[in-house]
Order: structure tokens, then sequence, then C-alpha cells
């Protein structure tokens, strides 16, 4: 056997404990009985322990290090490989195995004690832990390269070849260009269209206008389905098993509308990788920022312009003929991209989402540059969020303990969101050169869309870097105007 087949065979072994575990969550976070979780959590520890040997064996390092010093023998596909899996080896084998499992330890604690915190509003309760799991953070990172920023090695983490240097620019020029113009709607908007976004709208018809969504997308039913959970997401075992989940309130319709649209651009991407990378490193998204491009590409620059509604709105009449008889297309175009100062990140609206990504980004690399420490964390976001949206929480749940990500040692994750919204802008303006975007919308084909975006960047999976793609998409390296541009141009028009 070859090195290469031996590679190829140990990740096979790999593979299929990672389907395993992927059908489990799935299964967890959406039918499964709540009396599951002890056997569930005992067999899931056994299959990520099974994962974890072989990728720490000296037999699999060995063959790492073996292939990674002969790359010039094998093509350019299997050259990333060679070098994703060496990147995983060395992230972990640095690590004191001691320290790694202290701080395993730490983050499982950790999730109770910031759910505690959150509900009672009591940073101080939490704040220990958080220093612990910055400080292990910052000497992992070091770890693996000690001679980068720490920072930078974590936003690398989330989105391959990202560095502070690049974040200071994109979000430079949102301080600069975007937070004024937020500002000026700001004051201009008001509580319209309330009794049209929050009026009673049944989970049954809801559930029906998710499925024609899911038709008007050309989502691949042969492969793949949607259900319901709390927090929608997408996962997938291979582009022909992609699930989708959405959620459905009562009171709130964009709700269930606007998480399966982005859920569904998450799935469509997944959806559209070709199969040939399956038993690879390739497969899969590439990374956290072009992911979140797609499910906001279908979510905002789709399914919030106008185009959109006039073309769906007649369907929403016959489903809800109550609640829309005073309105036009053009009013729930409008309600759908109601602008409000929020405290909750997860509730902002598309405008308003930027700056909740700019303070977060702020205080990670103030916090990692050691300018700041966790006790000045609640006083930095309120005065923060106060500057950029005129808004300051009333207790810290609404302020720097709103968000899972920290608790779960997640640091260089939240830059990506905003990323992602201003890679989209970008993609939107490459594709609207070369097929008329609003057209194919008002002609019920997004399938022309979808399949610009399959040739151009979905088929290649995790082969190309997002820097890579972003080049051959918009035939351009990433460039933030697109996204200001994008967001002037439309907020205007709805704002004047
Ligand atoms: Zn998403």
């Amino acid at each position: 056997m070859t090195l290469q087949e031996k590679f190829r065979e140990n990740l096979k072994k790999v593979k299929a404990y990672q389907y395993a575990l992927t059908l489990i969550g799935w299964d967890s976070n959406t039918e499964a009985p709540r009396n599951s979780f002890k056997r569930r959590s005992e067999m899931t520890a056994y299959l990520s322990k099974e994962i974890f040997l072989i990728q720490t064996s000296k037999e699999y390092s060995n063959m790492i290090h073996e292939l990674y010093n002969h790359m010039d023998d094998y093509d350019d596909l299997f050259v990333r490989e060679i070098k994703k899996a060496k990147k995983d080896l060395d992230k972990i084998v640095n690590i004191p195995e001691d320290e790694f499992i202290e701080y395993r330890k730490l983050i499982n604690d950790s999730q109770i004690i910031w759910e505690d915190a959150k509900k009672n509003s009591d940073y101080g309760s939490f704040k220990g832990n958080l220093k612990k799991i910055i400080d292990y953070n910052r000497k992992f990172a070091l770890y693996y390269d000690k001679d980068t920023n720490p920072y930078d090695t974590m936003l690398d983490d989330y989105e391959e070849g990202m560095t502070t240097k690049e974040y200071d620019e994109f979000f430079d020029a949102l301080k600069k260009d975007l937070v004024p113009f937020v500002k000026d709607v700001l004051k201009k908007s008001n509580h319209q269209y309330k009794e049209l976004r929050n009026n009673h709208y049944s989970i049954e018809k809801q559930k029906e206008f998710s499925q024609y969504l899911l038709d008007e997308f050309a989502f691949n039913r042969k492969s793949g389905l949607i259900k319901e959970s709390v927090h929608p997401f997408t996962w997938n075992t291979s582009p022909e098993d992609v699930r989708l989940t959405t959620k459905y309130l009562e009171d709130y319709i964009f709700s269930s509308i606007y998480s399966t649209i982005h859920e569904l651009g998450h799935a469509t991407y997944e959806q559209q990788i070709s199969t040939e990378f399956d038993d690879t490193l390739l497969s899969g998204g590439t990374s956290m920022g072009i992911h979140e491009s797609q499910s906001r590409f279908y979510e905002n620059n789709i399914g919030r312009s106008l185009a959109f509604w006039q073309t769906h709105f007649n369907k929403f009449k016959e489903l809800f003929p109550e609640q829309s008889k005073t309105y036009q297309a053009e009013d729930m175009f409008k309600a759908s991209n109601h602008v409000e100062a929020s405290l909750i990140r997860i509730e902002a609206d598309e405008l308003t989402y930027p700056m909740h990504i700019m303070l977060r980004y702020d205080i990670e690399r103030m916090l990692f540059n050691q300018e700041i420490s966790v006790d000045d964390l609640p006083s930095v976001w309120n005065n923060l969020i106060e500057k950029y949206l005129g808004v300051r929480p009333k207790n810290d749940s609404e302020g720097v303990l709103q968000d899972v990500h920290w608790s779960d040692g997640m640091f260089g994750y939240f830059p990506t969101y905003a990323l992602g919204s201003a890679y989209a802008a970008q993609i939107y303006y490459a594709m609207k050169k070369e097929i008329d975007v609003e057209k194919m919308i008002k002609e019920r084909n997004i399938k022309a869309i979808n399949n610009w975006l399959k040739e151009k960047l979905h088929q290649f999976g995790s082969s190309k870097s997002p820097k890579e793609l972003m080049l051959l998409v918009t035939k351009e390296a990433f460039d933030p105007k697109y996204y200001i541009q994008y967001l002037k141009e439309k907020y205007s028009k709805i704002y004047n």
C-alpha cells in the first residue's frame, strides 16, 4: 500500500466515526427524546475518543510528517490535504496532554456557569472562568506558533488567511463610512409594519410557506430534508445528505421565513459541492466566512429584495389573507428590512448587524493584546455599543453575557459573521455583471442563480482557500467597499 493509500484508508475510518457523530448530533438537536441524553453522551464520548486516538497516534503523526516532507511527489489537491492535516496535527500535538484535558473540563463546566450568569445577569460569577479560558487560548496559540500574535492564530482558525491587519482595515472602513450612515437611518426608522411583522400567524400555514420556499429555491429534496430546532442550523454528511432546520414563532412571521432561507443558503452550498471530495479533507464548505456569505446572500440579497416580494407576495397572501389584506408587496419588502437599534446581536437587522460584530472584534483584539482585562469587559462593552448604536444595556445579560461563544472558547469566530455579509455583497455585484439577478428572481428562476454559484464557487468545496475563491468568483481581492455600497444603496432607497 502506498503512503497516499494508507492516508486515504485512515481518513475513511475517521470519516465513518464523524458520519455517526453528525447523525447522532442531528437527532439530538431535532427529535431525540429527553431521556436519551445519558446513553447518547456515553456513546458520542466513545466515538469522539476513537477519532482523537487515531489523530494523535504516533503512526498517524509519522505518516503526516513523511507526506509533508515529500509533497513534491503529489498533485496540488493532495498537497492541500497534506498541509491541512499537518496544520491540524500541529494544533493538537504541541499542547501538553494534562493541559488539554484540564481545558476541556474547564469548557464543560463553563457552559452551565455562563448560562446561570446570563440568567441572573451576574458577570462576576463567570469572570473567573472567562479569564482562565482566555489564558488557555493565548497559551495554546503560542504553543502552535510562538512568533505570531496569538489572536492572529485564532482568526486564521476560523478564516484561513485572515489576520488583525486585514480585519482592522475592514472594520476601519465600516467605522468610517457605515457608522454615520447607520445613525442617520436609525433617526428615520420607526416602528412601522409592526402589525404585519408581529401579527398572529398559524404555525401550520408557516410550515406550508417554508415548504414552498424550499421548492422556489430549488432545494434538492432527494438529497436533504427540513426539521425544526430552537436554534436553526444546517448539517451534512455529504452533498447527498444535507439537513436544515428552521424555527416557527406564532407572533413573528420573519423568524421562520428568514431562518429557512438563511439555512437554505448553507444547504445549497453543501449540496452543490462536488462529490469527488467526499473521501478527502477537502469536503464541505471552505470556511466560516464563505459559508456565511452564502447563507446571507440567499437571505438578504435575494430574500429581502423588492423583486423577491413582488414575486412571492401572492403566495403569502393566499396563506395569510387576513394578516396581509391591507398590504402590498412593497410593504412586505419594507417590513422585512425594518431597521432598529437592538442590544441583542441575534435579533439585529441586516444594517445594524455589523455594528454588533465590530464591538466584539474590538474587545477580542484588546483582550489578546492585553490592553484590557476581564474586569473591564462590561463597561467596555456598554461604551462601545452606545458609541456604535446609541443604545446602552441595562444589565450584563443584554450586554457582555449574551453570546455563548466565549464560554465555549471561541475567540476569532465573530468577525467571520460580518465578513460573510461583506463577501456576499462583493459576490452579488460580480454576479450582476454576468446575469440579471433581479430578472431571475422575478421569473422564479433561482435555479439559475444556484447554477452560477455552483460553477464559480460551490463545486470546489474546501479545495480552494477563501482568498482564492474570492479572486476566482469576483476577479479581485476582497474589498469592503462593495458591502458599504450595497448597504447604502439599499437602505437609502428604503429610508429616503
Ligand atoms: Zn449561518
